[in-house]
């Protein structure tokens, strides 16, 4: 087991209709702690880079255009295990086939219009972070809370 760090993107449909705290809050209440977050426009390159497994889709124009249409919120999540655990969060790219509870289950229809990103393994959570925030922008602090999220033996 491992204390592990992943990216989120709070994406441009989700800003527009008004969800950046209820999808927050669904990362807090879980128990993850956020150490770091900012709004940010996002270029071609930087998109280029993210999506650079589906370069050669037909939607990546579109895609990199609406990825572009608005700000983001970027965010760091901070937890044990925590890339898998905040996949599942975010429920499957599809979000009207997904599950209900998951972020994109219970607040999208879409599935480019998804609401949010999520790193999808260790090794992209890694590059996903630096790619997004430089090293002063990620905050190491303790969270009291921890003692109650977590068993004595998971912390060690
Ligand atoms: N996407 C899309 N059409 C598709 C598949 C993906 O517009 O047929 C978009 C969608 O916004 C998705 C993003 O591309 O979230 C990244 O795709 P990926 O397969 O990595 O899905 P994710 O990891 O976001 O679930
Ligand atoms: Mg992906």
């Amino acid at each position: 087991m491992a204390m592990e760090r992943t990216l989120v993107l709070v994406k441009p449909d989700a800003i527009q209709r008004g969800l950046i705290g209820e999808i927050v809050g669904r990362f807090e209440r879980k128990g993850l702690k956020l150490v770091g977050m900012k709004m940010m426009s996002l270029d071609g390159a930087i998109l280029r880079e993210h999506y650079a497994h589906l370069a050669d889709k037909p939607f990546f124009g579109s895609l990199s255009a609406f990825m572009q249409s608005n700000p983001v919120i970027a965010m760091c999540w901070e937890g044990l295990e925590c890339v898998d655990a905040v996949r599942l969060l975010c429920g499957i790219t599809k979000a009207r086939a997904a599950e209900s509870g998951s972020i994109r289950g219970d607040l999208a229809m879409s599935v480019s219009c998804n609401v949010v990103h999520a790193s999808d393994s260790v090794e992209n959570a890694q590059a996903e972070v630096k790619r997004f925030f430089k090293a002063d922008e990620i905050y190491d602090y303790q969270k009291s809370e921890y003692v109650h999220v977590y068993a004595e033996d998971e912390l060690i």
